[in-house]
């Protein structure tokens, strides 16, 4: 656990040994649903701690841990397997967090995680998020929504900024040469109420390999139109 520590210090938190203790049971838990479940392909205990604990966390820097404070309302779009949501929910367990994915299987092991860690205020939602998001109990609900590995950002800002609520930030998280990604999505942003706030590069050794947060802002309510039936914001991008 030694580098999940090292790189929570780097971005601003120290983990005490119940969160510890939290995160190497969500390893080991992972490691053994993997075995049959096939939810990661990441697979060994260091890149475990690595790519999703500490990738996870790397968002503190460029949201700042105020984002965390005061019990927001948290949504993770296309958790998966629980990253980035479950990582920052051990890390600041005030916040409500809403952890929602397509797949079954995912959510029959996040339901098993979150009640094996004893996280609070934790719920699970079932369905794709172009559908949720017309749903009032989620649309225009949460003040910081999350998104790692979904989609690119054009579609991605779709599928998001309408869970944020207004003045609400979303943060995805990216790899590689974003500036075409970025440059290509100001438009779809703007339509859906949004504005890029900033671009911050993972400074973590272990993590510097070009991976940055991409953090909105919604400015404007988004019309209701958005986001368009499932499928429409990835295969034709606004
Ligand atoms: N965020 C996790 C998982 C990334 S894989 C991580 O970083 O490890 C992408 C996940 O998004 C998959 O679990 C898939 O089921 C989910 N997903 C993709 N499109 C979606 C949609 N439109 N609505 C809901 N979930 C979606």
């Amino acid at each position: 656990m030694q580098q999940l520590i090292e790189a929570a210090n780097h971005f601003g938190i120290q983990l005490n040994s119940v969160q510890l203790e939290q995160f190497r049971l969500y390893r080991d838990e992972l490691i053994t649903w993997n075995r049959s479940l096939n939810l990661t392909a990441i697979n060994t205990p260091e890149d475990i701690e690595l790519k999703h604990f500490a990738d996870s966390l790397s968002v503190l820097p460029a949201l700042g841990k105020e984002a965390f404070e005061g019990s927001p309302e948290v949504i993770d779009i296309g958790t998966g397997a629980g990253f980035p949501g479950i990582p920052l929910k051990i890390a600041f367990p005030c916040i409500r967090l809403t952890l929602l994915d397509s797949t079954q299987k995912k959510l029959r092991f996040i339901e098993h995680i979150t009640t094996r860690l004893g996280l609070e205020n934790a719920s699970v939602v079932t369905g794709r998020a172009e559908e949720i998001a017309h749903d009032p109990s989620h649309r225009s609900c949460y003040q910081l929504v999350l998104s790692r590995a979904v989609a690119k950002l054009p579609a991605l800002a779709e599928l998001c900024l309408p869970y944020c609520s207004v003045n609400g930030l979303l943060a995805t998280y990216k790899k590689g040469d974003i500036s075409q990604e970025v440059a290509s999505c100001q438009n779809a942003v703007e339509m859906l109420g949004g504005k890029i706030k900033g671009l911050s590069e993972v400074t973590f050794p272990g993590l510097a390999d070009g991976r940055f947060i991409v953090i909105m802002e919604k400015i404007n309510p988004t019309p209701l139109k958005y986001p368009r039936r499932p499928g429409i914001p990835l295969k034709n991008p606004l």
